[in-house]
């Protein structure tokens, strides 16, 4: 990294805003190019949020007319909630889905003129960031749109496909994701399959990051047994603050420390929460909160921020992208110093993925 970049440029590691262009809810069409009040993302509100880029989420709905992820089948119980695993996609079904999302993608980038960008490299990503054009890391969540060949995965490397979530929070032919569950044990069901493994080395050989979130304990041990990349969770938080499945456990962040990976933290008031509580009326030290715990846990190297804008509850007081200069503030007056800013806020991303993609 040659040029240094101010404290407040936020490269974030998990957004699902590619998908709720693409398949919008009913009156909530918008374009990414122009400021709405839908959503949490577009381009005027990243540049006035100091978005710089982030990791680009294609989450393929279980139709293009079923969103709702996150609501739809959980049921309340007495201290939280739960919501069973949503069935295994149809891979030719999936694989068609996001091949009309990353055409969108690369039409957006088109009709950009130069404002956005998918970037293949790691120089490329610093580069983007020191001129502020939005960069975008094409990810897959869940890997379903891969066959079991893994010829697709080739061609998705080639088209620029850079980072690869192995599950969303349903099974596949690779691995299992943990039900949404509050409170509850990331320790959910079984490991990757085999199919699953090959995908870890094949994705080790072409250097494409390999994304733990939402995979189960056993399949996060599994990838740490087997991997030789730095280990990686784009977006979640601290088990021991909030028990919820989809985070993390003291030792997995160890884990992921001693590997020289990174923790992005997400934003989603019910991961963060103590109580669990998906109420949007949640402070950002909530945030700060999870971040310091890490920090202080696996060390400041290994955070970072992974919101999970256009596919979380955000806390009111960030709103959208527009509030993470708040986030920012919050931490310097919680101690944080510019150089401790920066890494939370890009240069643990940029170190990490510089050392995980081929040049
Ligand atoms: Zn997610």
């Amino acid at each position: 990294m040659d040029a240094v970049l101010p404290p407040h440029t936020v490269f974030d590691g998990h957004n699902d805003t590619l998908v709720d262009l693409c398949f919008p809810e009913p009156g909530k069409d918008r374009s990414f190019l122009e400021r709405s009040d839908h959503g949490h993302l577009d381009l005027p509100r990243a540049l006035e949020g100091h978005f710089g880029g982030g990791f680009f989420a294609i989450c393929v709905p279980p139709s293009p007319t079923t969103r709702g992820f996150l609501d739809s089948d959980l049921v309340l119980t007495e201290t939280g909630y739960e919501m069973p695993l949503p069935p295994p996609l149809d891979q030719a079904y999936a694989q068609r889905m996001t091949i009309s999302v990353m055409a969108s993608l690369f039409r957006l980038e088109m009709q950009s003129g130069g404002k956005i960008r998918v970037v293949r490299a790691a120089k490329e990503l610093a580069s983007c960031l020191r001129q502020g054009v939005i960069a975008v890391v094409l990810h897959f969540e869940g890997a379903e749109a891969i066959d079991l060949e893994l010829d697709a995965l080739y061609v998705f490397h080639a088209a620029g496909l850079r980072s690869v979530g192995i599950v969303w929070s349903r099974p596949n032919a690779f691995a299992t994701g943990v039900p949404f569950k509050f409170p509850g044990s990331p320790d959910t069901g079984p490991g990757l399959s085999e199919r699953g493994k090959e995908l870890v080395r094949a994705c080790n050989r072409l250097g494409i990051m390999l994304d733990l979130a939402h995979l189960n304990e056993q399949g996060f041990w599994d990838v740490a047994g087997l991997s030789d990349a730095p280990l990686v969770v784009t977006h979640t938080a601290a088990h021991a603050l909030c028990p919820s499945t989809r985070n993390l456990a003291d030792k997995q962040l160890d884990a992921v420390g001693a590997s020289g990976g990174v923790v992005g933290v997400a934003f989603h008031v019910g991961n963060l929460r103590a109580d669990g509580r998906q109420e949007a009326d949640t402070p950002i030290a909530e945030i700060v909160r999870h971040i310091d715990y890490i920090a202080g846990r696996i060390g400041i190297e290994h955070v970072a921020l992974g919101s999970d804008f256009d596919g979380a509850v955000m806390p009111l007081e960030m709103g959208d992208v527009t509030g993470l200069p708040r986030l920012i503030e919050a931490l310097r007056g919680h101690g944080y110093d510019d150089a401790a800013l920066r890494k939370v806020a890009h240069e643990n991303w940029l170190r990490l993925l510089d050392r995980t993609w081929k040049p």
